[in-house]
């Protein structure tokens, strides 16, 4: 059938097949469930409200914005206070409903971890904090290695923590990132995307063959040790290294990071091949993002199209950046 047409000869749009644009995808609210948007510009935290973000989990815990080193529990404290203490105005600046997450991050040994531990309880009571994390084991420290029965100990009394306030733990998992084609030149850090001196990492505690996977395994002991029940954590920065344990030996969510692709190599077709696989009732992403590396404000919002186009139905996607979130963390957005 030949359609009238002005134009001279036939074009591509005489040939085309009707398609029904998934336009609901357009307006659809989201919520980033880890990031540390705290430490971004205005202008970036102006990015997710401009990206349609409702809501988010500013997590106070990384020792990335500790300045000391060795680092001292008042150091993670001041963390804690400054996320509090900016918190309410960035919610009256950008209208996203913000969140808190705190937490002691076992990257960098702490010298007295008792002492926060025993500040938390105070903390983890306040409204404004609605996760405990991010914290959990990882195979190497940076500046001081941390023994790996300490690091044990300090995430299963944060799990011990988050069960008595009900609250629900964002776990770091550690990534097995991606072989770059070839090394930057000496002295330059990880990459000139990430501000970390590299050369400060300390020697591994874990040595196993696959100390990315065993460092999570360590954590779920902690969590059953803990009696913090599976369907209370969520573990972030989800991977392929990882998804299959998490996804059938714990009931525990899995938060693919997406901000920083470039470093961890998740993006959304991970996220397809997780929802294709296991569904999307237990899958989140978030985009971690910080000041300290290079990251991505727009990802979930890109991220929703591009599931679409991988072939993930809108109402998968609707669950994994709205309903599992809110779900989980308790978010307000409707
Ligand atoms: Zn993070």
């Amino acid at each position: 059938m030949t359609t009238p047409t002005p134009t001279k000869r036939p074009t591509d749009a005489a040939h085309l097949d009707d398609i029904d644009p998934p336009r609901e995808l357009l307006t659809l609210p989201w919520i980033d469930p880890h990031n540390h948007a705290h430490t971004l510009s205005w202008a970036d935290r102006e990015r997710y409200a401009l990206a349609g973000c409702r809501s988010m989990l500013m997590v106070a815990s990384g020792y990335h914005w500790t300045p000391y080193k060795p680092v001292e529990a008042d150091d993670v404290r001041f963390l804690w206070d400054d996320a509090i203490n900016r918190r309410a105005a960035i919610e009256r600046n950008h209208f996203f409903e913000a969140k808190l997450g705190l937490g002691v991050h076992t990257g960098v040994r702490i010298e007295n971890p008792d002492e926060l531990l025993t500040a938390m309880d105070a903390y983890c009571a306040l409204d404004e904090v609605v996760a405990v994390g991010e914290t959990g084991v990882v195979p190497s420290q940076h500046v001081s290695a941390w023994g790996v029965d300490e690091q044990q100990a300090v995430v299963q009394a944060q799990m011990a923590l988050a069960r008595d306030h009900d609250l629900p733990v964002i776990l770091h998992t550690p990534n097995t990132s991606t072989d770059a084609k070839r090394p930057y030149r000496d002295g330059l850090g990880v990459t000139p995307g990430y501000e970390k001196n590299a050369g400060l990492g300390a020697d591994p505690v874990l040595d196993g063959e696959n100390p990315a996977l065993d460092a999570v395994r360590l954590d779920v002991e902690a969590m059953r040790d803990a009696g913090l029940d599976d369907d209370r954590v969520v573990a972030s920065h989800a991977d392929a290294n990882n998804t299959a344990y998490l996804m059938e030996e714990t009931d525990c969510y899995l938060s693919y990071t997406i901000g920083h692709s470039w470093l961890i190599g998740v993006d959304a077709a991970d996220v397809a091949d997780a929802i294709d696989e296991y569904g999307s009732d237990r899958i989140l992403i978030d985009t971690d993002c910080a000041n300290v590396l290079r990251t991505d404000p727009y990802a979930v919002k890109r991220a929703i199209f591009e599931l679409y186009r991988y072939g993930i139905d809108p109402e998968d996607i609707r669950n994994v950046v709205l309903e599992n979130p809110r779900e989980v963390f308790g978010f307000e957005t409707e």
